[in-house]
């Protein structure tokens, strides 16, 4: 075969021309086969396209015998069609029958045809089809044709999806256009269950234009957008733009190497060197980065590759001017939103009114989104590795955040025995519900008391609904997350007034800005840290500017106005920077005593304790503090030196360990030494088994998400403290991993409701 004398531009054109005529799928077919083979001057060129039950069939054919044509059929991983839809990868032969998969059809009469180039047929990393060319001659097909027919394959997988071929893919397009039904197991993150359709978080960039009208004028786009890019990441790096909160410095640090990678560039331009709009080229190099990742074991590669996809498709918006999140759009009723990650503004941003559920493929139980879907009470699933490829906008989805379970498209059957579910879990609340006016006393008399945890005005109903005793925690971050400038002095009053005029009475504990590692402000230029967790957060940030502290500390206590008021501090560290926080308040105190402002009946100021170095200082500390609360979220995370937001390390330690258990131990036996009242308000409360084994070493306090209070309270009137202590205090002297299961145990043996 002599090389192209016409070359994929001609042939793009020409595909254009077919496509633009009135006929029917299969004379277009047979008309596209024939064309790609004149191009490419082959004797053959046959499509074969993927058929429900993961079975190739030849679906059109120059130069196979026509009597084959949807005779021919091959499943997947048979023969040379079927290794390539298999592994998605091209094969470029010069003797087919000499390859081991090579499988002879006798129906087609290929035994002429020695050399072989056949490439996959993909769309958004599925297999559609397969096309080939062959020809007599043993001959090596050159770089050029490779590229040529890979990018005819794309085009091909366009008009496929988008339903060019309708009649003769019908069943085809069923299968393969992510129609199949789909169960996933993940990790529940937040509990309840929903059934709805899914929004993607970042939407899928449909691309218009495929073939280029000039190629320079394509070029000079691509390079534009490239640029553009280059100039938006370097700016996301250096600090110098808002970093949307999902976004890690790790991730952008990958796609500025990428965005800087000249052979990726190039991959791109000789995309639109064979006659693609930019556009579609990125969208080329894109599906075979996706298909060089399906095939990729090293899951580290693979992460990257994740990466080199969030590249192209800032691309791809840039290039199409397509929206950047589904949060401003016009969402379905019933909406689920799929993302890889996300940020607890980017959760925020969306309409509350209209989600229902909460999906993402990475995330942990205490990352900041999965607390802010808990306190909108949606349910929410991390670690569902895969499930952006296998979902498309609008498909009906059924989220279990209870055990984790996702149904893609599930049948109708299936979709019935969940509304039941849905109508069961209802029932169960009703049950919590009927526990709500009866006290949290254990079975030996002990009263516990129990608080929720809030930081939206949304929450503070719950409150009410669940009979908690008050606001444990207040994160009054979110406000700040969710306003587009700094909240003035005013704005601030006015919010946390609200709070306290909701609680009719109840008490709230607020606390201060708590802002750093995935909670990020627009309107902040934090810069960028090696490690966020550890860096300049929180706290750390209020005490060097302590403008913002004094603001805050000044519009709650003017909030606070009459009432009894309660602050605690985040992630203090050592004694000192507790003394200086603490004096940061007293002082707006007293400026506002001064000036003659009321202000509150009766002031109580807390530490957060989350920070390991404070376990070696509470005999100084607690002397000072009126309160303590455990932020177990953090605590647990630094002990055990395990980011709570990477899902490589979700489950590889257990806060029901002896060792986050024995530090829980010392700090409530602290709490009782210096007759200090001691609480815990990370997620962990909110668990029964876990906020069994809280209560286990001693904890008579605890602020959790609201629909924890029910099935806690339950376990509370069920358990025997002292019983529960004499059986945990040896394990806790043990070398064991986990007391999980023996805690569970337990419950069991005890009839202990978890
Ligand atoms: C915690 O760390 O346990 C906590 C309650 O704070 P946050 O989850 O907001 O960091
Ligand atoms: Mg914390």
């Amino acid at each position: 075969m002599a090389s192209s004398a016409l070359g994929p531009r001609v042939l793009l054109r020409r595909l254009r021309e077919v496509m633009a005529e009135p006929e029917t799928a299969q004379t277009r077919l047979d008309k596209i086969v024939t064309l790609i083979a004149g191009n490419m001057v082959a004797e053959v060129c046959s499509i074969y396209v993927m058929r429900t039950g993961q079975v190739l069939e030849l679906f059109a054919t120059e130069g196979l015998k026509r009597e084959a044509v949807h005779q021919s059929k091959l499943k997947v991983g048979e023969g040379l069609v079927g290794m390539i839809a298999d592994q998605a990868i091209g094969l470029n032969l010069t003797e087919a029958f000499d390859h081991p998969s090579f499988k002879y059809l006798p129906e087609t009469g290929e035994e002429i045809y020695h050399s072989f180039l056949g490439v996959p047929v993909m769309r958004g990393g599925s297999v559609l089809g397969v096309l080939v060319v062959q020809n007599r001659t043993r001959r090596q097909y050159t770089e050029e044709e490779e590229e040529a027919l890979q990018t005819t394959a794309m085009v091909l997988a366009e008009v496929m999806a988008s339903g060019g071929f309708a009649e003769v893919t019908r069943e085809a397009a069923i299968d393969l256009a992510n129609m199949r039904s789909h169960h996933i197991k993940a990790e529940g993150l937040a509990e309840g269950i929903a059934l709805g359709h899914v929004v993607l978080h970042e939407p899928r960039v449909r691309i218009q234009n495929m073939i280029a009208e000039s190629i320079p004028d394509e070029l000079a786009r691509l390079d534009g957008a490239v640029q553009h890019l280059r100039e938006q990441v370097d700016a996301l790096l250096d600090g110098t733009d808002a970093m949307s909160a999902g976004d890690s410095s790790d991730v952008l640090e990958t796609i500025r190497m990428f965005a800087h990678d000249k052979g990726w560039l190039g991959r791109l331009k000789e995309a639109v060197n064979t006659g693609l709009t930019a556009e579609a080229a990125v969208d080329r190099v894109q599906n075979d980065n996706r298909a060089r990742m399906m095939r990729t074991p090293d899951p580290y590669l693979r992460e990257r590759m994740h990466d080199l996809d969030d590249l192209s498709n800032r691309l791809l918006r840039y290039l199409t001017g397509a929206v950047a999140t589904s949060a401003r759009t016009d969402l379905p009723d019933n909406a689920i939103v799929v993302s890889r990650n996300m940020g607890p503004a980017e959760l925020l941003d969306y309409d509350r009114s209209k989600i229902r559920g909460v999906i993402l493929e990475e995330g942990g139980k205490t990352s900041h989104v999965a607390i802010v879907a808990r306190a909108l009470g949606i349910p929410a699933i991390g670690q569902a590795t895969g499930l952006i490829n296998l979902v498309d906008h609008g498909n009906s989805i059924v989220v279990d955040g209870g055990t984790g379970e996702i149904f893609v498209r599930p049948s109708s059957e299936l979709e019935k025995s969940y509304a039941e579910k849905v109508r069961f879990y209802a029932k169960k609340q009703a049950r919590f519900a009927a526990l709500r006016d009866l006290p949290a006393t254990t079975l030996d008399g002990q009263h516990i008391a129990l608080n929720i945890n809030a930081g939206l005005t949304v929450d503070m109903p719950h409150l009410h609904e669940s009979g908690a005793d008050g606001v444990g925690l207040y994160r009054t971050e979110l406000h700040f997350m969710m306003a587009s400038r700094f909240p003035r002095l005013s704005a601030q009053v006015k919010h946390y007034k609200s709070i306290i005029d909701q609680a009719m009475g109840k008490p709230v504990v607020f606390r201060t800005l708590d802002i750093g590692a995935d909670k990020t402000l627009p309107y902040l230029k934090q810069p960028r840290e090696e490690n966020p967790a550890l860096g300049w957060r929180s706290i750390r940030m209020a005490l060097d500017r302590p403008a913002l502290l004094k603001l805050q500390a000044r519009a709650m206590l003017m909030a606070g106005a009459g009432h009894d008021l309660k602050i605690m501090f985040p992630m203090i560290a050592d004694v000192q920077e507790y003394i200086l926080a603490r004096d940061a308040v007293l002082g707006q105190q007293e400026f506002l005593v001064s000036h003659g402002h009321p202000v509150p009946k009766s002031l109580k100021l807390g530490v957060m304790i989350e920070i390991p170095s404070l376990l070696w200082q509470l005999d100084y500390l607690l002397p000072k503090v009126d309160f303590a609360s455990i932020g177990s979220n953090d605590l647990v995370q630094f002990l055990f030196a395990s980011d709570r937001g990477n899902p490589k390390l979700i489950g590889r330690y257990d806060p029901l360990s002896p060792a986050a258990l024995g530090a829980m131990r010392q700090i409530v036996e602290k709490g009782k030494a210096h007759g200090k009242t001691v609480t815990l308000c990370g997620e962990l409360g909110g668990r029964p088994l876990e906020a069994m084994g809280l209560l286990g070493v001693g904890l008579t306090s605890m602020s959790m998400v609201p629909s924890g209070i029910g099935p806690v309270k339950a376990m509370i009137r069920t358990l025997d403290q002292p019983k529960l202590w004499a059986f945990m205090q040896p394990l806790l002297h043990s070398g064991l991993h986990s007391v999980r299961a023996e805690l569970l145990e337990f419950a069991q043996r005890n009839r202990v409701e978890v």
